[in-house]
């Protein structure tokens, strides 16, 4: 998956990723995908037991996509075999005022995964410099020094033992039209249009920007960027399970020997 993986340096350009790029996978498509996944998804489940057991990794998968891009059905998708008891998804949206009354980090590290779990952020702190960015909501003093203080934040995380992945999930303008326009006439999916959205739909240039900005100043070898093509669903579950898989397979995880003599041991 290291063809979606933004090396550190800050030269990354978002118009080097095609929203309908399907190369990971070009054998497959929508209809024969599914069993790819399956297997993925065993694969997967495999992966997070033996997190759990092993008991000394957390990993933090920090999701971020502009509207309909996706970050709902990704989760869905893509741990739907995962055992929910070692997996805590959040959400973070408009601050509340508790939260307001504190650093912009302070809800975020709250809600960081323990040892043993996969942390899945649904937005994050990266919104403090994206959508506080691009809608002027702190002064720009105050949001250029996020990025040191999220680079900083992610590597204490990091050094005190959790895994960073962070993947954005980048769609096309054209593929938010229609998914927006799919909210408003399939009446099961109205619930989820909010007419807020039209207002970042509009100002899409400055959240690609705010993205590409972001993603250079914090793309590290500890906690990478991933820009994932989102365009095509399947696809994206594909890339999104297989770095998942390969980010856990490269901690040094194993069950943990037996506390006790288990030899000696006979149930009557
Ligand atoms: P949703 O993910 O559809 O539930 O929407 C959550 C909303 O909260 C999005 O419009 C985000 O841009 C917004 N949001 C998330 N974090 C922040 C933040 N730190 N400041 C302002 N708005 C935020
Ligand atoms: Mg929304």
């Amino acid at each position: 998956m290291e063809r979606y993986r933004v090396e550190p340096g800050g030269r990354f350009s978002l118009a080097t990723v095609d929203p309908r790029d399907r190369s990971a996978f070009p054998d497959l498509k929508k209809s024969t995908s599914i069993t790819e996944l399956r297997s993925m998804r065993r694969h997967l489940a495999e992966l997070q037991r033996l997190l759990w057991a092993d008991a000394h990794h957390a990993v933090l998968v920090v999701l971020q996509a502009m509207d309909t891009g996706g970050k709902d059905g990704t989760i869905r998708k893509v741990f739907s075999g995962v055992n929910p008891q070692g997996i805590d998804v959040r959400g973070f949206g408009v601050p509340s005022d508790l939260e307001r009354d504190h650093d912009y980090l302070w809800r975020v590290h709250l809600q960081a995964p323990r040892r043993g779990r996969i942390g899945i952020f649904n937005r994050s702190h990266y919104e403090d410099v994206l959508v506080v960015r691009v809608n002027d909501l702190v002064p720009r003093e105050r949001w250029q020094k996020r990025y040191r203080h999220i680079r900083d934040f992610e590597q204490m995380l990091t050094d005190e033992g959790t895994t960073i992945v962070k993947i954005m999930l980048h769609i096309s303008l054209d593929e938010q039209k229609e998914r927006l326009q799919a909210r408003l006439d399939d009446p099961s999916k109205n619930y989820k249009f909010n007419p807020s959205d039209l207002d970042s739909r509009a100002k899409w240039d400055d959240y690609m920007a705010a993205y590409e900005d972001a993603i250079n100043e914090t793309s590290t070898d500890q906690a990478p960027w991933y820009v994932v093509p989102a365009d095509r669903k399947w696809h994206r579950n594909l890339v999104v399970s297989q770095i998942l898989i390969d980010t856990l397979e490269s901690l040094d995880l194993s069950y943990p020997e037996p506390e006790h003599d288990l030899s000696s041991i006979e149930i009557v």
